[in-house]
């Protein structure tokens, strides 16, 4: 990784980037590669995900650390708390805290059984997120982001109980919610609008999916409660075996939706990369969010004045 100076965009729509930790050598060589090309893009933040039950403690550290250490990009750490009495994670977030994280992506994190299991608070832990925003809080004045679900979470009754949760992350300290991936600019219009309305003013920040893998987000998709729309899979599914064409319009596809949530008023995006940067630079080239594109906007506004 190289050295990127300035995080942060001075104009247009704020960025984040989300990453895995690396799985093998090869796959942290991409990934470094991948932080170089998108810290071009000026993030506010980037964020290195975290396995639920602790899985990745040690990977996601060594991730963050890296990325603080390589870069001037600010890292925020996921953090789960299932599987985990509050002295465990404790412990993690004083180790996070001592490699320079000051900010945390707060969850509850999916059941032990996995997705769709029914999900046991661990005696002595956290029961859910909005209880360990407060924790968080509670050790020091952190930044927390914490999740939202415009098609509403699997295990919540119905959007009121989902946005009840959200209030309560908010109320115990969370200043950003970021959205599960969507395809439908109008979910997204009509969660914030209820969000609005229970007097929830945290951005609610869009996750946005370029589609790499069509099977694969339909499987995901289907386990955590998103919906993948039928005009989405019959643009990409005939192209299953043109890897270029099927990039080509999973491009065009989700600059459309960063297009269609501008014009909607949202001026900050989460990109889920999966550790990969050609999809997630194309997007933003394409809506005009390379950094010179500003420049370039700054300079013809300028002289149209
Ligand atoms: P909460 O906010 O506590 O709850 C989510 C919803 O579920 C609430 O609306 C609540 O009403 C409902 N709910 C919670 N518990 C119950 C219950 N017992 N009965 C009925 N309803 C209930 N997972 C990881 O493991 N690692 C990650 O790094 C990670 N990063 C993520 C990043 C983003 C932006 C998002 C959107 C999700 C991420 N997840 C991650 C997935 C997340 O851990 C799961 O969706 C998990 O099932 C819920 O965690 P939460 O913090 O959203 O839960």
């Amino acid at each position: 990784m190289t050295i990127a100076r300035n995080a942060g965009r001075s104009r247009g729509p704020k960025l984040s980037f989300e990453f895995f930790p690396p799985r093998s050598e090869e796959a942290k060589q991409q990934l470094g590669e991948t932080i170089d090309t998108l810290a071009a893009y000026r993030p506010d933040f980037v964020s290195v995900t975290y396995g639920a039950g602790g899985s990745t403690r040690g990977p996601t550290l060594a991730t963050i650390s890296r990325i603080l250490s390589d870069t001037a990009l600010p890292a925020a750490a996921h953090l789960t708390c299932v599987g985990a009495t509050k002295a465990e994670v404790r412990a993690v977030v004083d180790e996070f805290r001592a490699a320079g994280v000051r900010h945390f992506v707060a969850l509850r994190g999916d059941p032990a059984g996995g997705i769709g299991a029914a999900y046991e608070p661990t005696p002595g832990g956290y029961a859910n997120a909005a209880e360990l925003v407060a924790g968080l809080k509670a050790i020091a004045d952190f930044e927390i982001s914490v999740s939202a679900y415009p098609e509403k979470h699997p295990e919540s009754h119905d959007v009121a109980a989902d946005i009840d949760m959200l209030k309560r992350k908010v109320d115990a300290g969370a200043t950003r919610a970021l959205t599960q991936f969507f395809f439908d600019n109008d979910l997204y219009a009509r969660y914030r609008d209820r969000v609005r309305a229970a007097g929830i003013e945290i951005p609610i920040v869009p996750g946005i999916l370029p589609v790499h893998n069509l099977g694969q987000v339909q499987k995901f998709a289907g386990l955590c409660g998103a919906s993948v729309p039928q005009w989405l899979a019959d643009r990409l599914e005939p192209l299953a075996d043109r890897a270029e064409e099927r990039a080509a319009v999973a491009v065009e596809l989700a600059a459309r939706q960063v297009d269609g949530l501008i014009a909607l008023g949202v001026d900050e995006f989460h990109f889920y990369t999966m550790n990969r940067s050609a999809l997630v630079a194309s997007v933003l080239d394409r809506v005009g969010l390379r950094p010179e594109q500003d420049v370039e906007r700054a300079r013809a506004e300028g002289a149209a004045a």
